[in-house]
């Protein structure tokens, strides 16, 4: 691919910034976000699964911006209550939710049970017109599970977990989301006890994103 440019499927500067770190200078391509594209429409999160839902908002920003585009799309899964709150993580306690209240609501839904595993998932996703691509590497996009989409992309998927469990209160100022009740037992913190080095090494988040900046170099080529 000549051009590099990714389109970040969000509106959040904070995850440009993120993933700005992770690519450091690994490899050089110019970051935009969906304030770039104003008249881009809002995307609805109409799936049932992380991997639908960063699929659904990456073809609509390939498509409707005719470039590179990537999505993600995370939240916890709690076991004893059966995957919650999965794909509502960000309202759980309602649409219009805070981080307190939908930890509160996380704290109620799990008084008086013992097991308390939870993993925080993250779903990224590539999209890209066929016509910006490089024939000749097809086969190694094939390879890599890139696979041809509706409309004339090809589209790459991955998802990645962070494993732990739920505290019964909260512990530490750092992150956001479910952090202060998310530990984490390999260091021994919570999330929202780590730096955001430590926890961008371990986290869905940061695993999800390492994947899909070695598939951009593969797009960009050795050079990248
Ligand atoms: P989104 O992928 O930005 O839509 O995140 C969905 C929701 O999942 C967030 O609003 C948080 O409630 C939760 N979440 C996702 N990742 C994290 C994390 O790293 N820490 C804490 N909460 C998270």
């Amino acid at each position: 691919m000549s051009e590099r440019k990714l389109v970040m499927a969000t509106r959040n500067a904070g995850k440009i910034r993120e993933l700005r770190r992770i690519i450091g200078d690994q490899i050089s391509v110019e970051l935009q976000s969906l304030d770039d594209f104003p008249a881009m429409p809002e995307i609805p999160e109409t799936g049932d699964s992380f991997l639908a839902n960063a699929g659904l908002k990456a073809h609509a920003t390939a498509v409707h911006t005719g470039r590179l585009a990537c999505a993600d799309d995370s939240g916890l899964m709690v076991s004893a209550l059966d995957g919650e709150p999965g794909v509502l993580s960000a309202r759980y306690a309602g649409d219009a939710a805070t981080d307190e209240e939908n930890n509160q609501q996380l704290l109620d839904r799990l008084a008086g049970i013992e097991q308390r595993d939870a993993k925080f998932i993250c779903a990224c996703v590539l999209a890209v017109d066929e016509e910006r691509l490089d024939p000749e590497r097809f086969d190694e996009m094939a390879s890599a599970g890139w696979w041809e989409a509706p409309e004339g992309l090809w589209m790459w998927a991955v998802e990645a977990e962070a494993k732990g469990y739920i505290l019964e209160s909260p512990r530490g100022t750092g992150g956001f989301g479910y952090d202060p009740l998310f530990y984490y037992p390999p260091l021994g913190k919570t999330f929202a006890e780590m730096s955001l080095e430590e926890k961008n090494r371990i986290s869905h988040r940061g695993i999800a994103f390492r994947k899909m900046v070695d598939q951009l170099a593969l797009l960009f080529g050795s050079d990248g």
